[in-house]
This record gives C-alpha cells, sequence and structure tokens, in this order.
C-alpha cells in the first residue's frame, strides 16, 4: 500500500485520475499498483464513500480487487492517450465515438434514489439521496468514469495542460483568470524552472 498521499493538483478529479501515476520526487509512484492501492485512492480523492469501501473491502476477494485495480490502470492509460491527443482545443462532436468505453461502462450503473433522513438538525427532516447498486467489484470503476464523462461534457479541452516541468507528467485544467497557469504547482516545478533559470543565468554571467 502507498504511504505517500496521492497528488489532487489538477483542479478535476478526471485529470486527478491521471495523475495518479506520477513521479513526485525521483522514483514514479503508482497509486493504483494493487487493490489497496486503488481503494485508498478512491477514498483520498472522495469518489467513493468510507462504508462502500468498507462494504467493498468485506464483499470481494484480494484476487477481484487486483484485478479491478488493472482495470482502473488501463482506463487511465486510454484516457491519458485521449488527453494528450486532445488537450489545447475544445472537444468536437466527432470526438465522441473515441469515448464509446465510457459509455459501456457507464450503462452498467446501478443507481436509484432514496429517502433519507439530513445530516443536519435544521430545516427538512429527509433528503434525497442518489445510492448505488454495487452488484460487482467492477462498480468501483464506474465514479471514475462518471468523473471522466463529468469531465469531457463540461471542461474547455483548450485549457488542459500538461506541467512544463521538463520530467513531470502532471496534467491540470487552467482555471486561472489569465490563463497562464504553467506548472503543476509552484512549490514543485515553478521552483525547479526558477532555479534552473537562476543556474543558466550565473552560468552566463561567468
Ligand atoms: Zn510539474
Amino acid at each position: 500500500m502507498q504511504q505517500i498521499p496521492a497528488m489532487f493538483i489538477a483542479g478535476d478529479a478526471a485529470l486527478d485520475f491521471l495523475n495518479s501515476l506520477a513521479t513526485p520526487v525521483d522514483v514514479p509512484v503508482d497509486w493504483l499498483d494493487d487493490a489497496a492501492g486503488l481503494l485508498s485512492w478512491l477514498a483520498q480523492a472522495q469518489l467513493v464513500s468510507a462504508p462502500v469501501l468498507r462494504q467493498v473491502r468485506s464483499q470481494c476477494s484480494l484476487g477481484e480487487l487486483n484485478k479491478i485495480a488493472e482495470q482502473a490502470r488501463n482506463l487511465r492509460e486510454w484516457f491519458r492517450g485521449f488527453v494528450e491527443k486532445h488537450r489545447g482545443r475544445p472537444l468536437a462532436r466527432e470526438d465522441l465515438k473515441k469515448l464509446e468505453r465510457l459509455n459501456r461502462l457507464l450503462e452498467k450503473d446501478g443507481c436509484f434514489n432514496q429517502i433519507a433522513p439530513t445530516a443536519g438538525k435544521q430545516g427538512n427532516a429527509f433528503e434525497l439521496r442518489v445510492m448505488r447498486k454495487w452488484r460487482a467489484p467492477e462498480g468501483l470503476l464506474i465514479p471514475i468514469a462518471e468523473a471522466i464523462a463529468r469531465f469531457v461534457c463540461s471542461a474547455d479541452f483548450a485549457y488542459v495542460k500538461a506541467c512544463e516541468g521538463p520530467t513531470c507528467t502532471l496534467f491540470f485544467i487552467d482555471q486561472t483568470r489569465r490563463r497562464a497557469r504553467r506548472w503543476c504547482s509552484m512549490a514543485v516545478c515553478g521552483n525547479r524552472a526558477k532555479q534552473s533559470a537562476h543556474r543558466q543565468r550565473v552560468k552566463a554571467n561567468r
């Protein structure tokens, strides 16, 4: 199980999913490399609630969950290809055929509404809560597919960017007002770039 907390710097869960494979320092880390990693990442990403994760853990074998982790990695690398190809310009209607894989996953969803007590003491006693039938361990992929689907339906791909850090593989959506974001984070790649520019200047002055 991964001890390093996963990274959520992308501004959207779909891109954070891509960033679950990254090189935070020197060594590549895959947060989805096994069942425990996948469950932990889903919890950190708040895509699946803790009670559901407990239920899944008790009902599925480790082998089944490892297989789902592998499917999640396949889905991630497929989506990485899509993002690499399409980022930098808005999506077009013709791109839908490349997203069939997501629609196939989404149609397996077993969502339904339930009347549930509201959390707070004030206001209405009940609220309508969306629940999901967890028919199979494969259901764990559906919240991910949903996050990706929501992203392709709402994000402007013109502002999907890859960090400019020379060895960085992180993606993000640039939500800054001037659309000038260049780095996954100022603290990591932004600083590295500043230091290397500084070194270049010192070298040039010598
Ligand atoms: Zn970076």
